[in-house]
């Protein structure tokens, strides 16, 4: 069966591990697909997994190795 445009073409998408993130903002430049949001009010850092293309730049940029990809199941 043909996939729909609507549909998920990505593999992979990123996690986060927030016990290995202390906020130190360093992945959010990494993403150029705006998947990263940093939410001033809590100093908490969203990902967009809709957004996530799963390229894994954050995975690099990221010291604290808070973030990992993982297969979609969606
Ligand atoms: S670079 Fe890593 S530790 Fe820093 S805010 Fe991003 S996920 Fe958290
Ligand atoms: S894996 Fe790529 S697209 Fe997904 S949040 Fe990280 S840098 Fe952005």
């Amino acid at each position: 069966m043909q996939e729909s445009s609507t549909q998920v073409k990505y593999k992979y998408v990123v996690m986060l591990n927030d016990s290995f993130c202390d906020g130190c903002r360093q992945c959010l430049p990494s993403c150029t697909f705006g998947a990263m949001i940093w939410v001033r009010s809590d100093e908490t850092l969203l990902i967009d997994s809709w957004a996530c293309t799963g390229c894994g730049t954050c995975v690099t940029a990221c010291p604290g190795h808070a973030l990992k990809l993982r297969p979609r199941s969606y």
